[in-house]
């Protein structure tokens, strides 16, 4: 099936005993069992089922099945948020002493859990000095575990070249993590140009109205982790934590989704609710339609500002100007995301007032909600990076970040122009 169909059908058939069409909620903690025999041998793993929410909830099953799909990806495990993906993407592969390597351009709350909460835990994160493929390779030795990037950076609407960066991790013997929030499974998959795993926030536009948390992980099943026991000896070798479980004897191609649900969301508990599961797959059933409406919104907002004598400069990879056009052209099909930064004239001082002066598009920190959404990542999401930091991630003191929505686009664009005035008083209309 066709990524629009996947997102409405995908992981479901109509409930067999009640019929419903609707994916139902099943809002439960546990499940019975038929007699002792039974409930061993779920916990042995030889009968399929449920045991208990926090490890696997049928609702939830069938949002996993439909992201998976989306993903073109073997198998996913959801979770709480798109941070606990992050998190648990990059746990399940590494230890005490080991190393990941990442693009410096990364959502703030995964650089501050890269830079400062995973080397408390005695795992070190090496920023590379960009996004390139070389410069990423130059950082990897024994100890390194896997790279990560974001397909498209937030806020920094970089593209990572994903085809040059899973050769270098291969060669290497590591996996590919990718967050694929900004762009979508509707624009792009990672899988297909050699990611291994691949997370999602579903709080953005996979969810799409910026009315429920959920994160997503996703497996490509391309890994070969048994092949590169010496680095990953955890898929391989028996669990003590698990009886003595085997990932990759009992669930070959499917190891790294089964040990990410059975140590981590096991024992870490970052589950999702049933109900919101529900009204995640209530979102995505609109997703492809959704985007194509942002990804022309987003094209008409960001010819508008190029022009506008009261923004310096406008980061949007659809412009053939752009140092990331000839990726979007391979990577996006052309279709440059709805998510853009501007540089307003009258640098930080010019921003504040910009921001402070819009009406229609919402101050917030959040991205690809049906609104039109802004923020000044200087002083939110990036707050805690020092200047430099903020410099190597995209970030810069006269910066808005733009999310555009899916109103009606001669209203959004009223609203960036009256406040683009009303930030440089002297200016006449645009428009
Ligand atoms: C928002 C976001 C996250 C975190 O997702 P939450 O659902 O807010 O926890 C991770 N990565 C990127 C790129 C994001 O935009």
């Amino acid at each position: 099936m066709k990524r629009e169909t996947i997102a409405i059908h995908g992981g479901y058939q109509v409930d067999p005993t009640t019929k419903a069409v609707a994916v139902p909620i099943y809002q439960t903690a546990s499940y019975a069992f038929d007699s002792a025999d039974h409930a061993a041998a779920l916990f042995n793993l030889e009968a399929d089922g449920f045991r208990y929410t926090r490890i696997q909830n049928p609702t939830t099953a069938v949002l996993e099945r439909r992201v998976a799909a989306l993903e073109g990806g073997l198998e996913a495990l959801c979770v709480s948020s798109g941070q606990a993906a992050v998190n648990f993407a990059v746990q399940n592969v590494v230890e005490l002493g080991c190393n990941l390597i990442s693009v410096p351009q990364l959502y703030g709350t995964t650089h501050t859990l890269f830079a400062h909460v995973l080397p408390a835990q005695g795992v070190t994160v090496r920023f590379a000095a960009s996004d390139h493929a070389e410069a990423i390779a130059k950082l990897i030795d024994d100890k390194t575990r896997a790279i990560f990037c974001e397909s498209v950076g937030n806020p920094a609407g970089n593209i990572c070249d994903l085809e040059a960066l899973s050769k270098v991790a291969h060669d290497h013997g590591i996996p590919l993590i990718v967050d694929n929030t900004v762009a979508t499974p509707v624009l792009l998959r990672p899988i297909e140009h050699g990611a291994d795993i691949v997370v999602n926030s579903l709080t953005k536009f996979l969810g799409g109205h910026g009315t429920t948390m959920g994160g997503a992980i996703v497996d490509g099943g391309n890994f070969d982790w048994k092949a590169h026991a010496s680095r990953f000896p955890a898929f391989s070798q028996p669990d003590p934590s698990y009886h003595g479980l085997v990932y990759t004897e009992h669930y070959g191609k499917a190891a790294y989704i089964a040990r990410c649900r059975s140590v981590y969301q096991r024992t870490m508990g970052a589950v999702l609710s049933p109900l919101s599961s529900f009204l995640l797959l209530q979102g995505i059933e609109t997703v492809a339609l959704r985007v194509e409406r942002h990804v022309e919104n987003g094209r008409r907002v960001a010819e508008f500002l190029r022009t506008n004598p009261n923004v310096e400069w406008v980061r949007y990879a659809g412009f053939p100007e752009s140092p990331y056009h000839a990726l979007a052209q391979k990577y996006l099909d052309g279709q440059a995301c709805s998510l853009m930064s501007v540089g307003i004239r009258g640098g930080y001082e010019g921003a504040m007032r910009f921001h402070d002066a819009l009406n229609l598009v919402t101050r917030l920190v959040n991205l690809g909600d049906a609104k039109s959404l802004v923020c000044h990542p200087s002083s939110t999401t990036h707050r805690q990076m020092s200047p430099e930091e903020q410099r190597n991630a995209g970030v810069f003191p006269e910066m808005i970040r733009l999310s555009i929505g899916i109103e009606h686009i001669e209203d959004i664009l009223d609203d960036l122009d009256q406040a683009l005035r009303a930030a440089q008083p002297a200016t006449p209309s645009t428009r």
